[in-house]
């Protein structure tokens, strides 16, 4: 496949993945204008291409969506679909180097150690942050994902590397305060804080709050939920009220949910994470809610939109077959009616395929069978 050929056609060398490609002069006359462009200006289509900022940092005079720092190439890693039926590309597995972090050893015999690269800095980070802030602490982590993602039985979710268990800081009473005694078991505690079957041990509320707070503080990435049974959310809650500020305490209240749908997490935190906005443009896709501070991306997705229409609208090959396929990774769904004119003119054979697949696939929306069609690069 001829890959970036919209990439080089816009003037970009930025793609990386795109190396070959001759970069036209922004001027060339085949160049759409800057208005049509604006958003494609780095455009690269296989997954190995579409780095964070290598692949999409904009020229600086267009507006184009903007990327944190920029990546190697072989450092793309992304989650595709929703969390319950997805896959995760460039998996990225937890470090084994922190003394603040450590893999629950049934997590790792059933090699459920993987997340997006954003899931597992999250994790590290936030691990050192309470081990910092409380010394002898240790987080032991359960299950993200499997490497490629896919069904993990027993969870629904965990499928694309936005999901992770994680046990409680669990401490003893010591003569001098709490002593950390973290564990790897997941441990049900009950409304006072105890651990069940256990004299001396209890749900650290300072430590499991200094967690939840270095989740939501992390500033690279946006937690949707942190789910935990209401009476240890609201032992949470509590000690937040006490010393954090306002603002913090209600995005943790918003935050921290004991599900209606499954178990209710007395004995460990489920975490998961929204998909960042590069994610969201190989298709990832999240549920509601959208917290009021979530990323939704809608002004970029709208401007990539924007970017691709006049190639649905003066079909030629291959821009515009590259179009649909990032039309369809981008779950466009705004872009059916412009698909649906698209079939009516006269089109090769193969692309007109191509068009009725999008269109089935945006109308029926994501399943894990569908998107196999639409991701037939892998990253490396
Ligand atoms: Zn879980």
């Amino acid at each position: 496949m001829p890959a970036c050929t919209l990439a080089a056609l816009l003037g970009s060398a930025l793609a990386l993945g795109c190396q070959g490609a001759p970069a036209a002069p922004a001027t060339s006359p085949s160049a759409p204008s800057p208005a049509q462009g604006r958003a494609l200006a780095s455009l690269a289509w296989r997954a190995l291409e579409l780095l964070p900022a290598a692949a999409v940092a904009p020229p600086p005079a267009r507006t184009a969506p903007a990327f944190e720092a920029p990546q190697r190439p072989g450092d793309a890693s992304f989650a595709i679909g929703p969390t319950n039926a997805g896959a995760l590309v460039g998996p990225v597995a937890l470090p084994e180097d922190l003394t603040s972090l450590a893999v629950r050893p049934v997590t790792r015999s059933r090699g459920a150690t993987h997340g997006t690269r954003a899931l597992v800095a999250l994790l590290s980070k936030a691990a050192q942050r309470v081990a910092r802030e409380h010394p002898g602490s240790v987080l032991w982590v359960g299950d993200l994902s499997r490497a490629e993602g896919g069904p993990l039985p027993p969870h629904r979710s965990h499928t694309n590397g936005r999901d992770v268990d994680l046990a409680f800081y669990v401490s003893r009473d010591g003569r001098d305060g709490p002593v950390p005694a973290d564990q790897p078991a997941m441990v049900r505690a009950d409304a006072s804080g105890r651990i069940a079957g256990s004299r001396d041990l209890f749900f650290d509320r300072a430590r499991n709050w200094a967690l939840v707070r270095a989740l939501l503080e992390d500033p690279g990435v946006v937690v949707q939920w942190i789910f935990v049974a209401d009476h240890l959310r609201a032992l949470l809650i509590d000690h937040a009220r006490q010393v954090a500020p306002p603002a913090l305490v209600a995005r943790a209240e918003r935050v921290l949910a004991q599900p209606k749908d499954s178990s209710p997490h007395d004995d460990h935190f489920h975490v998961r994470i929204y998909c960042g906005l590069e994610e969201r443009l190989q298709g990832c896709l999240d549920a509601p809610p959208w917290h009021p501070w979530a990323p939704r991306h809608e002004a970029e997705l709208a401007r990539w939109l924007d970017g691709l229409l006049p190639f649905l609208e003066t079909p030629r090959e291959p821009e515009t077959r590259e179009a649909i396929e990032r039309i369809v990774r981008m779950n466009a769904t705004n872009a059916i009616v412009h698909l649906e004119r698209l079939v009516e003119e006269p089109l090769d054979a193969e692309l007109r395929l191509l068009a009725h697949d999008a269109l089935g696939f945006l109308r029926r929306g994501y399943t894990r069978e569908a998107w196999k069609r639409w991701r037939a690069e892998e990253a490396p």
